[in-house]
């Protein structure tokens, strides 16, 4: 096999990015990506657009977004548990991606309008994560970095500070490589169910992963194991409410629901368990993932009539649709007379509609019942009911090894001195809780080419 100066494990954005930027730098580098080929570019190739900062437009971006308003906007749903100074690195170096990814073969989609309001804040790639993903492969080709498909890493031999090892397997076979500079960029744990239920609880077994069934965290927990230094909490995760009938991994973004702020939502007892209503549905869909996680069987149902049924972006897979509530209780599995009493207690605690406005915080709610429905609470008694199942759908977890500016990894004696993180391996670095849209690949965009210039300077 070639000498390779720079080993990047992982096929994603982040690996992508490193092994661009150090392949420009005139290092010879070697993607070892787990995935077969038609499945490469892990999450990545799920996402929709990035966050950028810009002083004045931007390519597709409107206006301006400064580092500070950026930063507020990540504290407000980080609580504060943010590295303030990897968080501002992400966020400053964010403006030059946009040009930096363009010259490398991504494209943007004009900006846009409407209920996302993103148009200020968030660059859309034209085709979405898989034509990125494609973009970079090719352009990293151009470049003369070697792409290993189906090679597993299963293990990085830590000697001292360096790593001196990699073992991986690759159709079958076991193989070791000696590499001069590694960079880590395999993805989160999410897709080990066995490791989110000993975070979680047994519970976790019922939950959905949205993304690639190949981020295992094997190479993490490899080297936290090795005492490399770790960061962020292992309950912490991205989590929304999916379509419970989406597939057990990578259904991607198309299983999302938006029908909640226009419905009731039982759990499996038929019981209402929250305010669907408390705001509008971009910002609550996150905190939905967890309410179902809370609930028995990790389950919940979305009941709707057909008054509301042209108010949300409609769904991949059509509802249940029933000319009765009977029937409807029937087809979902609910107990009926429970059903009939949460949902007469609910139709009779809506006054009046008329200030009715689906775009809006409309303050039209319920009176005596709790959870009281804050907005959009009109009964639901218009024939033919429609419903969907709900379920928890993770998106990444956040435990991941502590990197500093250079993104470089840590133990307890010091640096690692051949060995750097990016992307969702090291994403708890800066974003401790919460999520900010658009925030994971702009992580992975900044540290990824952080990686690859230090690797590549190490290795020159
Ligand atoms: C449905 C969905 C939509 C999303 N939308 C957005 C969005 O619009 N904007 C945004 O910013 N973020 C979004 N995210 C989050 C985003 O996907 C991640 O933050 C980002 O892709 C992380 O990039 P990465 O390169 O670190 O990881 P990944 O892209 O997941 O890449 C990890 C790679 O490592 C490989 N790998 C794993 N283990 C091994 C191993 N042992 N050996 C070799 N290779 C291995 C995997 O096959 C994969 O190629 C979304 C996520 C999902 C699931």
């Amino acid at each position: 096999m070639t000498n390779y100066d720079i080993t990047v494990i992982g096929g994603g954005n982040a690996a992508l990015c490193a092994a661009i930027t150090a392949a420009e730098a005139g290092a010879r580098v070697l993607i070892l990506e787990t995935a077969p080929k038609p499945y490469r570019g892990g999450n990545s190739r799920h996402t929709r657009n990035f966050r950028c900062a810009h002083d004045g437009p931007l390519g597709p971006l409107v206006e301006s977004y400064g580092e500070n308003e950026y930063l507020d906007d990540l504290l407000k749903v980080t609580a504060g548990n943010t590295d303030e100074k990897l968080a501002r690195l992400a966020i400053r170096s964010s403006e030059e991606c946009l040009p930096w990814m363009e010259a490398h073969g991504v494209r943007f989609q004009p900006s846009l309008s409407g209920t996302l309001s993103l148009a200020r804040t968030n660059a859309f790639f034209m085709g979405g994560g898989k034509s990125l993903v494609n973009a970079y492969y090719r352009t990293a080709d151009a470049l003369g970095v070697d792409v290993l498909y189906e090679a597993h890493v299963t293990h990085l031999e830590l000697s001292g500070d360096r790593i001196a090892r990699i073992d991986y397997t690759h159709q079958g076979d076991d193989h070791s490589i000696e590499p001069t500079a590694v960079i880590v960029a395999s993805g989160g744990f999410q897709a080990d169910t066995d490791w989110l239920a000993r975070a979680w609880g047994p519970a976790a077994k019922n939950f959905l992963i949205r993304g690639t069934p190949y981020n295992r965290g094997v190479v993490l927990a490899d080297l936290l194991d090795q005492g490399i230094d770790s960061v962020g909490d292992p309950t912490q995760c991205h989590a929304v409410a999916i379509d419970g009938r989406a597939p057990k991994f990578d259904g991607g973004i198309v299983t999302r629901l938006d029908c909640v702020p226009f419905s009731i939502v039982v759990n499996k007892q038929a019981e209402r368990f929250y305010d669907e209503g408390e705001d509008v549905w971009p910002k609550r869909y996150a905190i939905w993932g967890r309410l179902v996680a809370a609930q028995p069987d990790q389950v919940a149902y979305v009941i709707i009539d057909s008054k509301s049924l042209d108010l949300f972006m409609p769904s991949v897979f059509p509802p249940l649709k029933a000319d009765t509530i009977e029937n409807l209780a029937g087809m979902l599995g609910l107990p009926l007379a429970k059903l009939c009493e949460t949902l007469d207690a609910f139709n009779s605690a809506c006054g009046d509609t008329s200030a009715f406005h689906p775009t809006e915080l409309d303050g039209v709610t319920t009176t005596g019942i709790a959870p009281a429905k804050t907005n959009w609470a009109r009964p639901i008694n218009t024939p033919p009911f429609y419903g969907y199942s709900l379920r928890t759908g993770v998106t990444f977890t956040y435990l991941g090894l502590k990197v500093d500016e250079t993104a470089q990894c840590f133990n307890a004696t010091g640096p690692i001195r051949n060995l750097w993180a990016a992307g969702e391996t090291m994403a708890g670095s800066i974003l401790g809780q919460g999520y900010l849209a658009g925030f994971g690949m702009t992580i992975g965009t900044v540290f990824g080419r952080i990686a690859g210039r230090e690797a590549a300077a190490y290795a020159n």
